[in-house]
């Protein structure tokens, strides 16, 4: 996997790429925004590590402007900063993940296989994690192989959180999706279906990140 890592912070930087490298990935390393977005523009990055203070451009700016010219690229953002309310509006942006700094390399290489996981499975109906299938074709989720009755925001919901496991889904997302299919969303419309649709899954399969949002482990089906 080719990555563009965005980051000013040269010592880190060089870290970074070295560690990397030695995982086997290929890294082109930038530290302007602007550099970023050109990198991006020339598709010859399959996934982005992306810092949001730079020295030329707000991170979160060139992560919508690279929404813009390709949604599929998946953006790992790098947040020194504080409180939640910067990973909130990244993940609303469309990042994928964030890891706050300082992080340890390996919470990196992880997140990182989740990214090409999740690219080599984009193309599949079925998706198994843990003892949870979703087929996406057939409309229904099975539990141990067991059809489970889920009403249809339910199974949208669900939908949404494992199509994106191992990543955080907010509040806003899962509510938008609920309302891309027309629905009328009441204020705390989101936490009943959330805890309808835990009543008929595994335990613990759905987390809540406290003022977050909720996410499904990215872990695949046992054998
Ligand atoms: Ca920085």
């Amino acid at each position: 996997m080719r990555l563009l890592l965005v980051e000013d912070d040269l010592d880190l930087a060089k870290g970074l790429v070295l560690a990397l490298s030695s995982q086997g990935f290929a890294v082109n390393h930038v530290s302007l925004g602007q550099h970023a977005l050109s990198s991006i523009k020339a598709r010859d990055c399959d996934a982005v590590i992306l810092d949001l203070g730079l020295p030329d451009m707000d991170g979160l700016d060139v992560l919508k402007q690279s929404r813009q010219k390709d949604t599929h690229l998946p953006v790992l953002v790098l947040t020194a900063r504080d409180g939640v309310d910067d990973r909130i509006r990244g993940l609303d942006l469309g990042a994928d993940d964030y890891l706050v700094k300082p992080f340890a390399m390996p919470e990196l290489f992880a997140r990182l296989r989740v990214i090409e996981r999740r690219m080599g499975t984009a193309a599949t109906h079925l998706i198994k994690l843990q003892q949870v299938e979703l087929d996406t074709s057939a409309h229904l989720a099975r539990v141990d192989g067991e059809t489970v009755n889920l009403s249809r925001r339910e199974y949208m919901l669900l939908k949404e959180l494992m199509e994106s496991a191992g990543r955080i889904k907010t509040r806003e997302q899962l509510e938008a999706s609920l309302y891309a299919w027309g629905e009328e969303v009441a204020s705390n419309a989101l936490e009943v279906h959330i805890s309808n649709l835990r009543k008929k899954l595994p335990k613990d399969f759905i987390k809540t990140l406290r003022g977050v949002g909720y996410s499904v482990s990215a872990t695949p089906a046992s054998v």
